[in-house]
C-alpha cells in the first residue's frame, strides 16, 4: 500500500517536473489559471454544507466530487505546470475547508489528479498539437476533447480504486469501484469542465454565468437527496422513526384543522427472536425487508408507514375512523400471516412462513386529544393484544 501511494505521488512529481520545462507558459495563462483558482474556490465555498457531508459519507468508497469541473478545465487549456498549481490549489483550499484528512491521503488525491490531467494534456497535446494548451473548434476539438475526458477519468479511476482495494483488501471489490450515480456526478463534471474550458478560450467574462448556474444546480440536486435520504430507513427503504413522528405530527395539526380523525397502528412482529435464533440474523433481516414490502403494498397513497426500531412498525392513516383503522390492521394482520419469504440461511436458500404479528390500534381524536396520548393508546393497546396471546388486534377504548 506505502508502496503504490509513493509511487503515484513520485510519478505526479516526475510529471510536472518534465512538462514544466517542456511546456512555455504565455501571460494569459496566468489569467486564466487566476480564473480557474477564483472560480474552484467561489464553488468550494459555496457547496461547503453539502460537500462535508457527502465526503463523510463516501468513507471507504472514493469519493467523487465537482473539482474535476475546474481541474478538468485546467488540463484542457493550460500549460501543464499552471494545471498542477490550480490543483494545489483547489485541494489545498478544500482541505482546510471542507474536512482534513490524513495529509498524505489528502496528497495522494491531488497526486491521481496530476496524473489524470497530465494524462488528459497528452491527449489533447497528440491530437491537436498546434492549439495546444487549449484546443481548436471544429470536429477536431471535439474529438479532442473527449479524448482527454476519457483519458483522464479513466487514469483517476483506476489509481483511486486501486488505493481502495489495497487500504481495505476485505472490502467488498463493488464498494471499491464506487456507485453508478457517482460516477455519473464524475462525468458531468468533466462535462462541465468542458463548457468552462470553452468558455474561457472564447468568452471568459461568461464563466461567472456558469459558476452561478452549476452553484444553484449543485445546492438544489444534492440537497434533495440528501433530505430524501435522511427520511429513510436505509434497510427496509420505509420511512424512519424521526420522519415518521415529524409527519404524524403534522398530520395530527391537519386533523384538528379540518376536523377529520385520524388512525395510528403500531405493530410489532411476534416471537421475532426466535426467527433470529433459527435461521440467523441475515435470514432475520430479509424476512423485516420482506413485511416491510408487504405493508407498503397495503397501504393507501396517503398513509405512512414506518419503522420505528427492530422489528417494530407503525402506520398513520390520514382521514381513517376508528372501525376502518382497526380494519386496516387486521388486514395487515392477516397478510402478514401467508406471507411466504424467502430467505438465504448458511444452509443455503430456504422459504419461510407462518409470521405473525401483534397490532394497537388508536385514533385520533377518539383515543386521544394529542399525538403523545394517541401514540401511547396505541403503544398500550399493541402491549394488550401481547398480552392476549399475540397475532390479533387491540382497539385502543374510547375516551370519550
Ligand atoms: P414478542 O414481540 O412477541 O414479545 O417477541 P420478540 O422476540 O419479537 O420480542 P421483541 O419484540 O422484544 O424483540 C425484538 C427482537 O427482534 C430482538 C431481536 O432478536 C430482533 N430484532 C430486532 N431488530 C432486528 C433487526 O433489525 N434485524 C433482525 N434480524 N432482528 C431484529
Ligand atoms: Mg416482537
Ligand atoms: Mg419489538
Amino acid at each position: 500500500m506505502l508502496g503504490y501511494v509513493l509511487a503515484v505521488d513520485l510519478l505526479a512529481f516526475a510529471v510536472i517536473a518534465v512538462t514544466t520545462i517542456a511546456v512555455p507558459v504565455a501571460a494569459h495563462d496566468w489569467v486564466r489559471l487566476a480564473i480557474l483558482a477564483g472560480g474552484s474556490m467561489v464553488h468550494i465555498e459555496a457547496a461547503r454544507g453539502i460537500e462535508r457531508l457527502r465526503e463523510v459519507a463516501a468513507e471507504g468508497i472514493p469519493y467523487v466530487n465537482l473539482k474535476g469541473m475546474w481541474t478538468f478545465a485546467g488540463a484542457l487549456v493550460l500549460p501543464p505546470a499552471l494545471a498542477a498549481m490550480l490543483i494545489a490549489v483547489t485541494y489545498l483550499h478544500s482541505w482546510f475547508r471542507l474536512r482534513r484528512v490524513t495529509p498524505h491521503r489528502w496528497f495522494f488525491s491531488a497526486a491521481t489528479i496530476v496524473l489524470a490531467a497530465a494524462a488528459a494534456a497528452c491527449a489533447i497535446a497528440t491530437i491537436t498539437p498546434d492549439d495546444y494548451p487549449g484546443y481548436p473548434s471544429g470536429p477536431i476539438g471535439l474529438v479532442a476533447v473527449v479524448t482527454a475526458g476519457l483519458a483522464y477519468w479513466f487514469v483517476n479511476y483506476t489509481l483511486v480504486v486501486g488505493a481502495v482495494l489495497l487500504s481495505n483488501p476485505e472490502g467488498k471489490a463493488q464498494d471499491a469501484l464506487g456507485r453508478l450515480s457517482d460516477q455519473l456526478i464524475g462525468a458531468g463534471s468533466l462535462g462541465l469542465g468542458v463548457a468552462v474550458a470553452a468558455l474561457l478560450l472564447h468568452e471568459p467574462w461568461t464563466v461567472v454565468v456558469l459558476l452561478l448556474t452549476v452553484l444553484g444546480l449543485h445546492r438544489a440536486l444534492l440537497v434533495d437527496q440528501f433530505q430524501a435520504a435522511a427520511r429513510k430507513d436505509p434497510n427496509t427503504g420505509l420511512a424512519n422513526t424521526m420522519f415518521w413522528h415529524e409527519m404524524a405530527g403534522k398530520e395530527l395539526a391537519r386533523a384538528e384543522r379540518t376536523q377529520l380523525p385520524l388512525g395510528v397502528l403500531y405493530l410489532d412482529l411476534d416471537h421475532f427472536k426466535t426467527v433470529n435464533d433459527t435461521h440467523g440474523h441475515l435470514a432475520g433481516d430479509q424476512v423485516l425487508n420482506a413485511i416491510a414490502d408487504d405493508l407498503r403494498r397495503e397501504l393507501r397513497t396517503d398513509d405512512l408507514v414506518g419503522r420505528l426500531g427492530g422489528e417494530e412498525f407503525a402506520v398513520l392513516l390520514p382521514n381513517t375512523t376508528p372501525s376502518d383503522t382497526t380494519l386496516a390492521g387486521e388486514r395487515m394482520r392477516r397478510r402478514i400471516e401467508v406471507l411466504k419469504i424467502k430467505v438465504t440461511t448458511d444452509k443455503g436458500s430456504t422459504e419461510l412462513n407462518g409470521f405473525t404479528c401483534s397490532v394497537g390500534a388508536a385514533t385520533y381524536p377518539a383515543a386521544g386529544k394529542s399525538l403523545d396520548e394517541v401514540l401511547l393508546a396505541a403503544d398500550t393497546a399493541l402491549y394488550a393484544a401481547k398480552n392476549a396471546g399475540r397475532n390479533t388486534v387491540v382497539t385502543a377504548p374510547s375516551i370519550g
